[in-house]
């Protein structure tokens, strides 16, 4: 089952395809959809008719088996393919399949990415997924044609014998080889498909980095282990820095003052005596006055660990 929130705006431009532009009732699953959509709707309506700041933040909730969602937002963004008209809830739909796809490890699909084999264009709207195409790109000493601004002027990277440096436009069907030191992304693709509805800023299917960056759960930074989420934050005596642990000890102090960016990472290892001993202290010192024999301070962030039967013995822990 899943929970899923769209800003009222959005919900709307749903309805509106849904009702006046395509038909995907006979979809499973579009009954319980579409009455979601209309029920959420009406009571935001009641709730932020009054107030125009609340209104700006309200959204409607869905709560759907996976699999529904999946077909329902898949069948929107097929069917307004085939339109071809520039609406708005193509890009609304496709955002929802992309975050569908990490929910799941079981629903993310394979790209396609490695020698000889071939990328999956069904996938390369999500502009995350086309810059992991560019995983072999051979011009590491390009000025402008460097994978993150490829991957944003909606190209993906398919070597082919035509050419190792072979890229390829999500939604046109311009296919560009042999770049020059100086070609810049977004004026190639212009020049030479000027008529591509991402190059003239129409909604497409695209679903920008930013999107998907936003809608992830927090987690470390360029961590290659997923499952490792942040665990706990907290703020120090500075207030521009807030630091974030995760369960394994993976710490990142962020700088937070303007943009919120990485300032410092470290890993400690949490079944340390040392550190163990500190937070003891540390909840001691808070709750010295509750704290008797029977009332052990305790550390709930490694009680879920499995491993806690490693845990070494405590001084007075007997
Ligand atoms: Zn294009």
């Amino acid at each position: 089952m899943v929970q899923l929130e769209l800003p009222v705006t959005e919900a709307q431009q749903m309805l509106s395809a849904c009702q006046d532009k395509i038909d995907v009732s006979s979809t499973e699953g579009y009954e319980l959809f579409i009455s979601q959509l209309k029920e959420g709707l009406k009571n935001t309506s009641h709730e932020t008719a009054a107030n125009h700041k609340v209104a700006k933040w309200a959204t409607v909730t869905f709560h759907l088996p996976h699999h529904v969602l999946k077909l329902v937002a898949g069948a929107i963004v097929s069917e307004l393919k085939k339109i071809n008209l520039n609406v708005a809830a193509l890009s609304v739909a496709s955002s929802i399949m992309d975050r569908l796809s990490y929910l799941l490890s079981s629903a993310r699909p394979e790209l396609g990415v490695g020698p000889g084999r071939s990328v999956d264009r069904s996938l390369m709207y999500s502009e995350a997924n086309r810059r992991e195409t560019f995983t072999s790109w051979p011009h590491a000493g390009y000025r402008w044609a460097q994978p993150d601004p490829m991957a944003q002027a909606g190209f993906y990277h398919q070597p082919a014998s035509t050419g190792d440096d072979r890229a390829m436009c999500f939604t046109c069907s311009v296919c560009l080889v042999c770049w020059e030191p100086t070609d810049e992304p977004w004026s190639e693709h212009e020049r030479h498909s000027p008529n591509c509805p991402f190059v003239k800023g129409e909604h497409t299917q695209n679903v920008p980095l930013s999107v998907t960056l936003a809608t992830s759960p927090a987690q470390f930074p360029n961590s290659s282990d997923s499952s490792d989420k942040i665990a706990c934050y907290g703020f120090g005596s500075c207030p521009q820095f807030l630091a974030a642990a995760t369960k394994r000890g993976k710490i990142c102090i962020w700088d937070v003052s303007k943009m919120m960016k990485v300032h410092l990472k470290f890993d400690v290892n949490p079944y340390d005596p040392a550190i163990l001993r500190q937070l003891i202290l540390c909840s001691g010192e808070q709750g010295q006055q509750v704290l008797t024999e029977s009332r052990r301070p305790t550390l709930t962030w490694l009680e879920e660990s499995s491993s806690c039967s490693d845990l070494p013995k405590l001084e007075g822990d007997r």
